[in-house]
């Protein structure tokens, strides 16, 4: 079977990475958490004093701290899933605590921090067999990826998911904070104007507030069947 690019963007939460490590898994195909590779970045800032009181991003000195900030992807045999690294350190837990979600959109609107990580992504597309999740996968990483799914789901939904998985790690989990950040994240990123969130012209859009993680399954190695046999 050819090896195509199946680029997966949308909303914060709304599950496209369990979908996406799911087909990949499936398929064979590397799996591509773009998220992970914002947050590490902004773990890096947080670590290194580089937001002010305020929360402003200290900008000159992220921009030359960015050739030290070294993140890269390992299977983890246990999950079977790829764990992030930051310079060789396993942080995949620490990116996804609430004090790194509640700073990453601004830092994923820095337009030096976004030409560094796509320029990464794209090399990793180098090869095809591959299936990327973002919010700009489609119309800036891979504007020719073969197969574009554009994810969304209510606010609630996702903030529950989230919830709900934030637990399930034995992580603080406040669910009136979740949904806060969760719409936040959704305002800042489909409003900045380096690559903003929006559905490319060519994404199939999928709603996922009320279906199965298993139909959802069904349903996107369906697409991918049909681009293949195309
Ligand atoms: O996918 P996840 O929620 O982990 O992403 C964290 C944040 O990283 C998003 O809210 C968004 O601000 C940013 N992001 C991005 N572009 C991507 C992936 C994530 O701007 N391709």
């Amino acid at each position: 079977m050819k090896k195509i690019i199946i680029a997966i963007d949308g909303y914060s939460s709304c599950g496209k990475s369990t979908m996406a490590k799911d087909l990949a898994c499936e398929i064979g195909y590397i799996y591509i958490d773009t998220g992970a590779m914002y947050r590490s970045v902004t773990l890096y800032a947080l670590r290194n004093n580089l937001f002010d009181e305020d929360g402003t991003i200290k900008l000159s000195e992220l921009e030359k701290q960015m050739p030290d900030i070294n993140i890269s992807f390992k299977l983890n045999e246990a999950t079977g899933r790829p764990d992030t690294y930051l310079n060789k350190e396993n942080v995949e837990k620490e990116i996804r605590t609430m004090e790194v979600s509640s700073h990453v959109s601004p830092i994923a609107a820095v337009p030096f921090v976004r030409a560094a990580l796509v320029a990464q992504q794209q090399r990793m597309g180098d090869e095809k067999g591959i299936v990327m999740d973002g919010r700009d996968i489609g119309t800036v990483v891979f504007p020719q990826a073969e197969l574009k799914i554009f994810v969304t789901a209510s606010a609630e939904v996702r903030a529950q998911r989230r919830y709900d998985e934030l637990k399930a790690k034995g992580m603080e989990a406040n669910f009136a904070d979740i949904l806060k950040n969760v719409q936040e994240r959704d305002y800042i990123d489909s409003h900045r104007e380096t690559s903003p969130l929006r559905k490319a012209d060519d994404a199939i859009e999928l709603d996922n507030s009320n279906i199965s993680i298993a139909e959802q399954k069904k349903w996107l190695l369906q697409q991918y069947e049909k681009v293949c046999k195309a």
